[in-house]
């Protein structure tokens, strides 16, 4: 085996970026997808030259000397339009800023369905009417392609281009791309993200109990609150799913079958990004900047943040420390641990799937917890 290159590398430290693949001069790395349905490289042994390069793209090797970036400035904030508001995750400062760049000329790199919503992808948006396909937190990860060549592109071009992704996606990209005047970076606060497949399994089984195509679908519907967010799914204009995420089999396989390299992740502390933006989970319900709908947690790390923050429209801000977005949220800078039956889940996912995975791994205490929270939900309406 070649030991300069990422063929040495576990499954805890790939995050999938496919760095290593689209930067091989000999184009000896193809990332190739394992039984649970995520993305690894597979190193061809005959073309590889044990040059390195791979493993220095690789967002996983940071410099540990690095410091990380500053924290120029906290805040919480939501649209004051519902409609804007409601169709977001959170307070919506992702589509804010999104909108407000794109109107300034720019180009905005985010995560949107497939056209059949059974896969996850990273879409270039340069048009606000688009923006609405960017929209609501998506719990699997998302394939990227030849998205960062894409964005190398559009900076080689003298375009300016904002990426919001998860952190492991703007370390990868900034480790591909280098600093770029015109690059501006935002990256989610991040427990970690679930297999492809698992999603597009979990589609497909609304499908086959509906007998109908899915024309729309959310992780995040906030109809019983932002506390609460619900699974819906749409055929035509008809409600054909609608159950509360975490008491969903795609909501149990998100806590417990995730990406082995988010129970070891490298680049949420590494903070690369301009702004880093979550869910303003710590702040109480009495608070002046609360609001049902959603609250965003914003981080601001540089002077492109605060260029990003500054015009943005129908968006309502306050001030917040960052110890206030801190105390509420330890996905902000730790690892949630891995499952014990992470790996019982994996095993059964990948030889008879998603249901066998859940009826294999859910304890009578799950099922009774899910219940709880769906009969609590209801009484919360
Ligand atoms: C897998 C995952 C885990 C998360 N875990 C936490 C957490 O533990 N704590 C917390 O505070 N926040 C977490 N978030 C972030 C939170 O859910 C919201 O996405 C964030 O607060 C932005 O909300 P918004 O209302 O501003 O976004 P919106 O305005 O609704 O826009 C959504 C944004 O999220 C991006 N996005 C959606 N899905 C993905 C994806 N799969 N990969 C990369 N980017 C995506 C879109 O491109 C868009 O820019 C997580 C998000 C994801 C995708």
């Amino acid at each position: 085996m070649k030991t300069n290159s990422v063929a040495i590398k576990g499954k805890d430290s790939c995050c999938g970026c496919g760095n290593c693949a689209i930067s091989c001069p000999k184009n000896a790395v193809r990332m190739d997808l394992d039984g649970e349905g995520f993305e690894y490289p597979t190193v061809d042994e005959d073309l590889c030259v044990n040059c390195g390069k791979c493993i220095k793209v690789c967002p996983f090797e940071l410099a540990k000397d690095e410091p990380c970036s500053n924290v120029i400035s906290c805040y919480s904030g939501f649209y004051n339009t519902d409609k804007e508001h409601l169709s977001t995750s959170s307070g919506g400062v992702a589509t804010a800023i999104s909108k407000s760049f794109i109107k300034s000329g720019g180009i905005v790199y985010g995560v949107a369905y497939a056209d059949d919503y059974k896969s996850i992808i990273v879409k270039r948006v340069d048009d606000v009417k688009d923006l609405p396909q960017l929209k609501g937190s998506k719990y699997a990860q998302a394939y990227k392609g030849d998205t960062y060549l894409a964005v190398k592109l559009d900076l080689a071009e003298g375009k300016k281009v904002l990426y919001i992704g998860l952190p492991c996606d703007v370390v990868a990209l900034k480790k591909f791309i280098k600093e770029d005047h015109n690059l501006y970076t935002a990256e989610l606060i991040c427990s970690g993200i679930t297999s492809p497949s698992m999603h597009r399994q979990f589609v497909e089984q609304i499908e086959k109990t509906t007998g109908k195509k899915i024309t729309y679908f959310t992780y995040r519907n906030k109809d019983k609150g932002w506390h609460w967010p619900s699974i819906q799914a749409f055929s035509g204009g008809t409600l054909s799913y609608n159950k509360l995420l975490s008491a969903s089999l795609a909501g149990y396989a998100f806590k417990t079958f995730m990406r082995y390299s988010c129970y070891n992740c490298q680049c949420k502390v590494y903070n690369k990004a301009d702004l880093t933006l979550g869910d303003f989970w710590g702040l109480s319900k009495r608070d002046l900047r609360y609001n049902s709908n959603g609250v965003s947690a914003i981080i601001v790390h540089s002077e492109k943040g605060v260029s990003l923050m500054s015009s943005l429209d129908d968006f309502i801000l306050h001030g917040a420390t960052f110890e206030e977005i801190k105390n509420g949220n330890p996905r902000l800078y730790s690892c949630l641990a891995k499952p014990i039956n992470r790996e019982k889940f994996g095993n059964v996912f990948a030889e008879r799937g998603l249901i066998a995975a859940c009826d294999e791994c859910r304890m009578w205490k799950d099922k009774i917890k899910d219940l709880v929270k769906e009969l609590i939900s209801i009484i919360n309406l």
